[in-house]
């Protein structure tokens, strides 16, 4: 372990993967840490439920750019393999169009240009020629924009960075720039899709986000034996075996400050915890307004990522055709995105992913069976009436997009028999908005639009009280598992260099 001055003792409020990962890097500097979870077991989102048996991940269900995970463990002296055991998955997904063509994204690259020409002349060599421009916005956006604590808007105005911006490959809308490479719209669509992860308008979405299709088809797609859920287990027991303590069942309820100084963590049970340092790893909107109780300085520009609609299916067959993981677009995914995003209502075609992980690890169901889970973006606080008992009401809701579902898999020759359905869960964002404590029920936090991003992010820091620090999805640099791992470290570079500030 790394030296550091004083053992000072680190609260971490919330044990999602943010937390987890603040939390080992923390103890690695020799910070006494301990973390209070308000559920009964650490994961925050990447959660999972079981059910007679079918084990079903209610969050993350991929995993991208792994090597964020194993260096935590790297860092810790501990081989990965120890704790977890992943597969690379290939191919990855498959996209299935309205038209009844589909598209597979694999990292094989010759039959990743196989699959593009099939859809345009010349589309096989122009994913080549765009997998090689990423690079350069791979890597140094990934560096310079995500992989840092930028202290202000101009420490972003590097030279490297400023070739980016001029190149348009940061700020120009995602499809202006696909659209210099791919005519056929189809194509463009599998590739903006990735926005979508983040609770993003693909329409809507700077061009930073080619980042994300171009880390799956050049890094390649992963997946946990036990599932997700496995992520969490693992980060929890490298934690606790390094000292940390976790103290689940234990909500935090707010904080006392003396000069702008935070000495204790007030739980819900009435006990004051001593601390010299705290990092929130609540989602940060919903932490400001429950526990700080005050506004965010940005508060009025905060904009929320959409919700999500699970449907989980035990399921005794599938269709053999069904992949790990797919995505069924609709007619037109841009007016879909509008309709989801700019009217915020239920599109009347929504898209949705579906992913059946037994496919990859038969153990996640009983033998011969198959858990399978369906994700449908929705509105995460819609202006409609939700209440139950409307045609508007969740449950309605869900009725609806089921019938779509069971109809959309039908044209796509990959039907789900309503008699091999064993039974079937259902999750609506106001469902999740309440377990994980997420504002305005959005699952993937604050919006990751150009106003939001970089150093246009809520800081990792609390603006006024200098000890009080923040790690997860709604903080830099952002949502997803491999950026939380990230926030963890860039808040634990955060406190170091201000306890090397205070010790000169
Ligand atoms: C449906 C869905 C699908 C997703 N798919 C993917 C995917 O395929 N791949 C991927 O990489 N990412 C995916 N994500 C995103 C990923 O799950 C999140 O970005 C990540 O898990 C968020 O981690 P976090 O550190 O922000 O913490 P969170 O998961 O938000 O956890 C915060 C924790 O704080 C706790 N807490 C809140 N308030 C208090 C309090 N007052 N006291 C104590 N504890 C408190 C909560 O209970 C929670 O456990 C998905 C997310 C969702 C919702």
């Amino acid at each position: 372990m790394n030296s550091s001055k004083k053992n000072e003792n680190a609260i971490i409020v919330g044990a999602g993967i943010g937390g987890l990962a603040a939390a080992i890097d923390l103890r690695l500097n020799n910070f006494e840490v301990s973390v209070f979870e308000k559920l009964d077991k650490p994961g925050g989102r990447c959660h999972q439920t079981v059910i007679d048996g079918f084990k079903f991940d209610t969050g993350p269900s991929m995993l991208m750019m792994k090597e964020e995970l194993e260096t935590l463990f790297e860092k810790a002296g501990r081989p990965v393999e120890d704790y977890l055991k992943i597969k690379r998955l290939d191919p990855h997904s498959c996209f299935h169009f309205a038209d009844g063509r589909s598209l597979r994204f694999t990292s094989d690259r010759i039959k990743l240009k196989q699959e593009f020409e099939a859809f345009e002349k010349g589309a096989g060599d122009n994913i080549d020629r765009w997998l090689a421009d990423q690079n350069l916005l791979y890597e140094v956006g990934m560096k310079q924009f995500i992989d840092r604590n930028s202290p202000n808007y101009l420490s972003a105005l590097k030279p490297d960075n400023l070739s980016l911006l001029l190149k348009g490959m940061v700020t120009a809308p995602l499809y202006t720039s696909l659209g210099r490479y791919f005519q056929d719209q189809r194509l463009k669509d599998a590739l903006a899709f990735s926005s979508l992860y983040i609770g993003l308008n693909p329409y809507n979405a700077p061009s930073i986000y080619n980042v994300l299709p171009c880390a799956e088809l050049k890094k390649g797609l992963y997946f946990p034996e036990g599932g997700m859920y496995s992520i969490a287990e693992a980060l929890t027991r490298l934690a606790q075996d390094i000292g940390v303590k976790i103290r689940c069942n234990t909500r935090v309820k707010g904080f006392s400050t003396e000069q702008d100084r935070l000495v204790n963590v007030l739980l819900e049970d009435g006990d004051r915890i001593e601390c010299d340092l705290a990092v929130v790893n609540a989602d940060l909107p919903e932490a400001y307004e429950s526990i700080l109780c005050e506004k965010h300085p940005l508060d009025k520009k905060f904009s929320y990522s959409c919700g999500a609609y699970l449907f989980f299916l035990g399921m005794e067959e599938i269709p053999k055709d069904l992949m790990h993981h797919q995505v069924f677009l609709p007619f037109s995914f841009e007016t879909s995105m509008h309709q989801l995003f700019e009217e915020n209502r239920v599109p009347d075609e929504p898209v949705f992913y579906l992913s059946c992980p037994t496919r990859t690890d038969s153990s996640l169901a009983p033998p011969g069976k198959h858990a399978v889970t369906i994700l449908v973006p929705v509105p995460s606080r819609p202006l409609f009436d939700t209440t139950e008992g409307t045609t508007s009401g969740w449950t309605g809701i869900g009725n609806k997009l089921f019938s779509h579902i069971m109809k959309r898999l039908e044209s796509a020759n990959l039907s789900l028999d309503e008699k091999d359905v064993l039974f079937q869960i259902r999750m609506n964002p106001e469902e999740q908005g309440q377990r994980f404590g997420l504002k305005n029920d959005a699952a993937f936090g604050l919006s990751h639009r150009l106003s939001l991003m970089g150093p246009m992010r809520p800081r990792n820091k609390h603006h006024r009280i200098a000890n009080l620090y923040f790690a997860g999805a709604s903080t830099h640099p952002g949502n997803g598992i491999p950026m939380v791992i990230k926030s963890g470290r860039l808040v634990t570079q955060r406190i170091l260099k201000d306890r090397m500030k205070e010790a000169i």
